[in-house]
């Protein structure tokens, strides 16, 4: 099964992602993982990407699909995979189509308020980088990292206008993506607005769609 997910941030498709390649025995591939691990390896190409990220610009469409198409040649996705973070505009739909045509394209959605409750919790280390939530995943302490000690902040990435800002990026950039997907009836519609530690429901649905895939074969 070739399976895309969509979703803006905070709809909660990275923790569904891991479920779902543990439950399908696909791997989850996320274009941030990638961009980490070549960045890592100082391949060519991670080297390049290191430079683009550390200038803040965002990685050219041409990059990220050459790093996919790559990914996506490996032998360990020969019976599919779960793709997280790519394609994210339509032009790397596209580009992805010559190479790997997803079989399913999950729309994950919930409203703004559930977004914006769900990452505005979010508190981080800053020494070690683990990653805390005020009421799903509070640290021992309240405010202070289990491991180190430290005193957990507030990353301005979650701050709840950057949050809103992020969302509205988000939307501009992924409608056009979505309607391509619906024309081609490759979209399935997963609601996640649901409390957190209900991750069962949004399972379900994403099961209940997959299920169309795998009797096609
Ligand atoms: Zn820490």
């Amino acid at each position: 099964m070739r399976i895309v997910l969509l979703g803006a941030p905070g709809v909660g498709k990275g923790t569904v992602a891991a479920l779902l390649s543990q439950k399908y025995g696909l791997p989850h591939i996320s274009t941030g993982d990638i961009f980490k691990e070549e960045i890592r390896k100082a391949s060519p190409m991670g080297l390049r990407v290191k430079a683009i990220v550390e200038s803040g610009a965002l990685v050219p469409d041409s990059v990220v699909n050459d790093l996919m198409k790559d990914r996506l040649s490996r032998t360990d996705v020969r019976s599919g995979f779960i793709l997280d973070g790519y394609p994210r505009t339509v032009e790397q739909a596209k580009a992805m189509d010559s190479f790997a045509t997803p079989e399913l394209a999950l729309n994950f959605s919930a409203s703004r308020r559930t977004i914006i409750e769900r990452l505005s919790g979010r508190r981080v280390c800053p020494k070690c980088g683990a990653i805390y939530h005020v009421s799903n995943n509070p640290p021992k302490k309240k405010g202070i990292c289990n491991g180190c000690n430290e005193k957990l902040i507030t990353r301005k990435d979650d701050e709840p206008a950057v949050i809103s800002n992020r969302l509205d990026v988000y939307d501009r950039v992924t409608r056009p993506l979505i309607d391509y997907y619906r024309s081609r009836g490759l979209l399935a519609e997963i609601n996640s607005d649901c409390p957190i530690g209900k991750i069962d429901r949004i399972i379900e649905q994403c099961v209940k769609a997959l299920s169309r895939v795998g009797n096609n074969g």
